[in-house]
């Protein structure tokens, strides 16, 4: 019975490192096409190319839709270069909110506000901003007063997001 479940268990693993690997394209990157479990054991920690990713790194690349090259920037962020990027151990899933709150550089004041909520707003609103006629990073608005998000305490402006 136990037999069973593991056999799936490996099995799903296989399949899901054999899907990484492919989607990654490393031959193309000119990475070593080599890769092995750890120890043989299935599911633990896989070695390719120049990089170790844990099992729960593989399901992740999937689940948050990261892209082949949005991986590997994760990767040296959050493993290779952990000393000079400023993140440790970062999931994918916050690495990836954190980069698109850093591609923001102006947010008009409803946005602010929205992403900020209404008390926190009120909360750092005395503070000086500087604002300017511009388009709104977040709603895509153009000829709004915009300023930087720093004067909204960096709140995550994610869940708010427009394309163009
Ligand atoms: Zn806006």
């Amino acid at each position: 019975m136990m037999n069973n479940y593991i056999t799936a268990y490996n099995s799903a693993c296989n399949s899901l490192k054999n899907k990484f690997l492919k989607s990654l394209d490393c031959k193309k990157r000119g990475h070593y096409d080599y890769s092995y479990w750890v120890g043989g054991e299935i599911g633990g920690v896989l070695s390719f190319g120049d990089c170790y990713v844990s099992m729960n790194d593989i399901v992740n690349y999937f689940k948050y839709k990261l892209t082949p090259d949005e991986f590997f920037e994760w990767y040296d962020d959050n493993v290779a270069n952990v000393e000079t990027s400023g993140y440790s151990a970062i999931t994918m899933k916050e690495w990836k909110k954190d980069k698109r709150n850093r591609a923001i550089s102006w947010v008009c004041r409803k946005c602010g506000i929205k992403a900020q909520g209404e008390v926190n707003f009120l909360k750092t609103a005395t503070g000086t901003s500087t604002w300017h006629e511009g388009k709104c990073d977040v709603c895509k608005r153009k000829n709004v007063p915009v300023t930087e998000p720093r004067d909204f305490d960096y709140p995550d402006f994610t869940p708010f997001l427009k394309r163009k």
